[in-house]
């Protein structure tokens, strides 16, 4: 299919919608203070199409007409700006799972948690809301297939997992749930990091068992999904 065909194809309301909830996650991750500056990136898919924040661009300045969307062999197929340069990151994960939406943040506390350990300690159940432990993908350059392959191995059973001396990856059936995991996996680190300096102190960790326990419960917390979606 020639560009332009492609264009057309890509103008269509759901793929507006798509962006404009797009470009509110993104901001919203700056405004909350996942990332500071174009630091992060957002992705979310509408059918065989990825749709991407771009390289470098401050949030604040997206348009409804800067849309882009890449295939998923990563091939443009909308838009005049460079995608994001975590492209092969955000692929890999709606290439291998089951995400409609990607969120990845620089979070201070995640990042810091980081570069201290191989997976979160667990000490607080909402941990299993990501899937169980979550673990720190090995340091790789970012933006490189080497990083993307990295973050797979660590997604493993996982929503979420760490970058190593980088940040945070999330990923979900839509923006909110994403980033809303996100924000959960910012919010651990920061409680691990405040327990884990008391001086002379350590902090309980749940056992694998409390975490399965949690998990199972999880399943049916909140309200009953509605025929309205309400
Ligand atoms: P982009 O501006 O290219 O999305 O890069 C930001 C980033 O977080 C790279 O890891
Ligand atoms: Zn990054």
């Amino acid at each position: 299919m020639v560009r332009d065909e492609r264009e057309e194809r890509v103008r269509e309301p759901a793929v507006a919608e798509a962006w404009e909830a797009l470009v509110a996650t993104a901001r919203r991750s700056a405004d909350e203070g996942l990332v500071v500056g174009t630091s992060g990136n957002v992705s979310v898919r509408v059918g065989g199409l990825v749709l991407v924040t771009p390289s470098g661009v401050p949030y604040e300045r997206l348009r409804p007409q800067d849309a882009i969307a890449v295939d998923l062999d990563g091939r443009q197929v909308l838009g005049a700006l460079s995608p994001t340069s975590e492209l092969p990151l955000h692929l890999a994960v709606h290439r291998s799972t089951d995400a409609l939406a990607v969120v990845h943040t620089h979070a201070v506390h995640a990042t810091a948690v980081s570069t201290l350990v191989d997976e979160l300690p667990p000490v607080h159940y909402m941990t299993a809301a990501l899937g169980g432990v979550v673990r720190v993908a090995p340091y790789a350059l970012y933006g490189s297939d080497e990083l993307a392959e990295n973050m797979l191995g660590a997604l493993r059973d996982r929503t979420g997992c760490l970058l190593q001396n980088h940040g945070t990856v999330t990923y979900g059936a839509t923006l909110a749930q994403a980033y809303d995991r996100t924000a959960q996996l910012e919010w651990l680190c920061h409680l691990w990091l405040t327990a884990n300096s008391v001086p002379g102190r350590a902090p309980r960790l749940l056992s694998e068992g409390e975490l399965l326990e949690v998990g199972e419960k999880l399943k049916g917390y909140g309200q009953p999904i509605s025929p309205c979606g309400a």
